[in-house]
């Protein structure tokens, strides 16, 4: 998981809109995901970091 730190300057990037519905939400609505997968070698990091919704991220994990 992202710290707060990382998933408010994403959030604040992203201006405050789900990066995959586009919806604007406020922070505690959203999630941090991994762009690269963890599993596949993706860091932890801003730059590997997007704040998807809540639905979005379900949506996502759910496959
Ligand atoms: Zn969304």
């Amino acid at each position: 998981a992202f710290p707060d730190k990382i998933k408010l300057a994403v959030w604040e990037k992203q201006n405050h809109k789900c990066a995959i519905c586009g919806k604007e939400f406020d922070y505690q609505f959203m999630e941090g995901d991994h762009i690269t997968p963890w599993r596949d070698g993706g860091r932890t990091t801003i730059e590997n970091c997007q704040m998807l919704c809540r639905e979005c991220n379900r949506r996502k994990g759910g496959k």
